[in-house]
């Protein structure tokens, strides 16, 4: 098995105050891939279908590294209608400042203990949180049917799904009866 590339930003001490308040100043660029490990979303297991690509840019700005990253990869999800497993492509950019000095009271930089930014670790928790809660292979997915459990993305079926809302069914039977 391959071994994961580790890509770390060191010596945060000595990057910080090369640019200024005002001054960004870019430090280095990057651009490596790494494995994800499978990992536990929403209850499921969710396994990469490809590696994770990133391309990016740190930058020193008085008391905080920003860095400016570009991830692509693609995740095997469970489709939440009709289970099927189906590829979820990834693709963003994203924009984050970091800082190692206790003091900071910006609620937007996020705080690095130590010297040493871990960027793997952090574009591993940016892609979980871009996943949705409801997982769909397309918007247009027909999911299973109730009654055979056939997937009528692929296949239709005979069954007589009209009353399927039990709710509606209901308010159907109650307005027959008021009929009679
Ligand atoms: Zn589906
Ligand atoms: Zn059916």
């Amino acid at each position: 098995m391959q071994e994961n590339k580790i890509v770390k930003v060191q010596n945060l001490s000595c990057i910080f105050d090369k640019g200024t308040e005002n001054e960004t100043i870019a430090i280095n660029d990057f651009s490596y891939e790494f494995d994800m490990k499978k990992f536990h979303f929403e209850g499921e297991v969710v396994e990469p279908a490809s590696k994770v690509l990133v391309d990016g840019t740190v930058y020193s700005k008085e008391k905080e590294i920003v860095v400016k990253l570009h991830v692509k990869t693609e995740l095997k999800l469970c489709c939440s209608r009709c289970l099927d497993t189906f590829i979820y492509p990834i693709d963003f950019e994203i924009e984050e400042r970091f800082t190692n000095v206790d003091e900071s009271l910006d609620d937007d930089v996020i705080f690095v203990k130590g010297d040493e930014l871990d960027i793997t670790d952090f574009v591993e928790r940016e892609i979980i949180s871009t996943l949705p809660i409801k997982k769909l292979c397309s918007n247009e997915c027909k999911g299973l049917c109730h009654k055979c459990g056939k997937n009528l993305n692929i296949d239709s079926c005979t069954c007589d799904n009209e009353d399927i809302d039990v709710r509606l069914a209901g308010l159907k039977a109650l307005l027959e009866n008021k009929e009679v």
